[in-house]
């Protein structure tokens, strides 16, 4: 086993695919052969994957209703010198998956925790949805009822990063709705559906037109989703939105950006390289 771990017990956190099984990594493949045990959320469900790799190692199960009276017989094991891998029903575990307090109490008894990193739609879909990733907010699920789930989009609504959140497929229709209603029909988003299967789908438009396409295509609410939502601008993207960008296109049809930006800077008073920034984005779009 890698990481020079020697006989010493160590707690391997291993992501596995979400959906395309080539997305399963020759590290974990190894990892989850050569361990004592796999704590895996649902037995049953990993069974026929671990099956696929050839995997036989033992399966114990692990979730979230026996996460508290597992992880003292887990770390009893770990200081017994097993070696343990975690996994969750898909992708990467503690991500809205159990494994939280056993991660924790195993650090704190100064057992090795090993990640063994894959796919997690939420970074899958950032990776491919065309908004800011500079900045990102990972938020898990909503809350199922409308009257909490809009009071935390309320919450939420003023926040400049980009916003992640898993959905149900059955709740997807009405939680649209209600960004719709607290975040604004206008603002940018992308639903992003069945990562890596057959039927990936990856749309982006305003949360009003999200809304409307979800609504009145049923596939729309089937599979697994990842919905995120475009942060609210800054004054100075505001800015640039309604008066500026205008003059730094007009400016940018006939100059090239950096004489545009400088143009545009003098005529808008707003910082040169900003304007230079924001010009190369609008020149790449155009690309
Ligand atoms: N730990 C997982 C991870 O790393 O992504 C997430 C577990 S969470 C209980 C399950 C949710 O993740 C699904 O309801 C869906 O919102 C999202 N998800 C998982 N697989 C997906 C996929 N292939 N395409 C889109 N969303 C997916």
């Amino acid at each position: 086993m890698s990481n020079n771990l020697g006989a010493q017990g160590a707690l391997f956190v291993v992501a596995t695919p979400i959906g395309n099984l080539e997305d399963m990594s020759p590290r974990a493949r190894r990892v989850l052969s050569e361990v004592d045990v796999i704590a895996a959320e649902d037995t049953r469900h990993s069974a026929p994957m671990l099956r696929h790799f050839q995997i036989s190692t033992p399966l114990t199960a692990f979730h979230e209703h026996n996460e508290q009276s597992m992880t003292p017989e887990l770390i009893r094991r770990l200081q017994g010198g097993q070696r343990i891998a975690l996994i969750s029903d898909a992708g990467t575990p503690l991500v809205n998956d159990p494994g939280f307090k056993l991660v924790r109490a195993a650090r704190a008894a100064g057992i090795s925790v090993v990640p063994v990193p894959g796919p997690c739609a939420a970074i899958v879909a950032l990776s491919a949805a065309g908004l800011p990733s500079d900045r990102f907010a990972f938020e898990g699920f909503p809350p199922a009822r409308t009257a909490a789930r809009r009071a935390y989009f309320d919450e939420l609504r003023e926040d400049t990063r980009t916003l992640i959140f898993y959905e149900s497929p059955h709740r997807v229709a009405e939680c649209l709705a209600d960004m719709v209603s607290v975040i604004g029909a206008d603002r940018e988003a992308v639903l992003a559906r069945e990562l890596t299967k057959q039927f990936e789908t990856i749309r982006a438009g305003t949360l009003g037109e999200l809304c409307e396409w979800v609504k009145n295509d049923s596939n729309q609410q089937r599979g697994e989703l990842v919905l995120l939502v475009h942060g609210k601008l800054t004054t100075f993207q505001q800015e640039i939105d309604s008066r500026s960008e205008k003059v730094l296109r007009i400016l940018l049809a006939e100059l090239p950006i950096k004489q545009a930006a400088a143009l545009a800077a003098q005529i808008t008073g707003i910082k040169k390289n900003r304007l230079y920034d924001h010009a190369l984005g609008l020149a790449e779009r155009r690309r």
